[in-house]
C-alpha cells in the first residue's frame, strides 16, 4: 500500500538554545487509525526538510512512548534524525498533546457533562489549567486575526478564549479544545493553551 502522503507539520521551537530539534505536530492526523497508518512506513511522518538547518536529509531514527490514560494505551511517536546536524525530531500526531497525559479528545469529553467515572482530580487538573488568564493568547488570535478586535472587554479565561473561538465558527465545538491548541501553536511556538 502507498504510504499517505506526509501530512502538514507545524514546528515548536527548541525547548532550549542548546537543545537541537524539537517537536513537530501533524495537524491532520486526529486519530489511532491514521496514527498507525503513518508509522507503519518510515516516510510516513517524514518532514521534508530539517528545521534547523534547511538541508539534512531525515532519517527514521527511534520511536519515544507516551502513555495516554483515557484510551488505557501506550501510543508509539516516530523521531527522525538529521544527517547534516544531527537535530532529532518528535512528531506528534494531533490528538496528542504535547505535555499532558490524555488526548485531546479524552480532555474534550471531560470538560463536558458526559465525564462520569473520570477521576476528579484530574478533571480539577484540566478546569484548573482552563480557568488561567486567556488574555495573552486572546491578544495573539486577535492580532492575527483569527478573532475579531472589537471585543476586549473583561478578563477571559482560556477556556473563555476557546468558547470565542467556537462562536466565531473559528473551531468546531466537538473538537475545540484540540483545534483551539493548535491554533495557539501555529500562532507561536511554543506557548500553548493548556
Ligand atoms: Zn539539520
Amino acid at each position: 500500500m502507498e504510504p499517505p502522503a506526509a501530512p502538514a507539520y507545524l514546528e515548536t521551537s527548541s525547548e532550549s538554545k542548546r537543545q537541537r530539534g524539537g517537536t513537530l505536530i501533524a495537524v491532520l492526523v486526529s486519530g489511532m487509525k491514521e496514527h498507525f497508518q503513518r508509522l507503519s512506513s518510515p516516510d510516513g511522518y517524514r518532514p521534508e526538510v530539517c528545521g534547523r538547518c534547511g538541508e539534512g536529509r531525515l532519517h527514521a531514527n527511534d520511536h519515544r512512548y507516551r502513555w495516554l490514560r483515557d484510551l488505557q494505551q501506550e501510543v508509539r511517536i516516530r523521531r527522525y534524525l538529521c544527517a547534516v546536524c544531527r537535530a532529532v525530531w518528535q512528531v506528534l500526531p494531533a490528538f496528542v498533546p504535547r505535555f499532558l497525559q490524555r488526548s485531546w479528545p479524552g480532555l474534550e469529553q471531560m470538560q463536558g457533562e458526559r465525564a462520569g467515572p473520570l477521576p476528579v482530580a484530574t478533571k480539577k487538573r484540566l478546569a484548573a489549567r482552563l480557568s488561567l488568564s486567556g488574555i495573552m493568547v486572546l491578544e495573539l488570535l486577535q492580532t492575527l486575526g483569527v478573532l475579531p478586535q472589537e471585543d476586549r472587554s473583561g478578563a477571559p479565561t482560556r477556556a473563555g478564549v476557546v468558547q470565542r473561538l467556537v462562536q466565531a465558527g473559528v473551531v468546531d465545538e466537538r473538537t475545540a479544545l484540540q483545534e483551539s491548541a493548535v491554533l495557539v501553536h501555529r500562532a507561536v511556538p511554543g506557548v500553548r493553551l493548556m
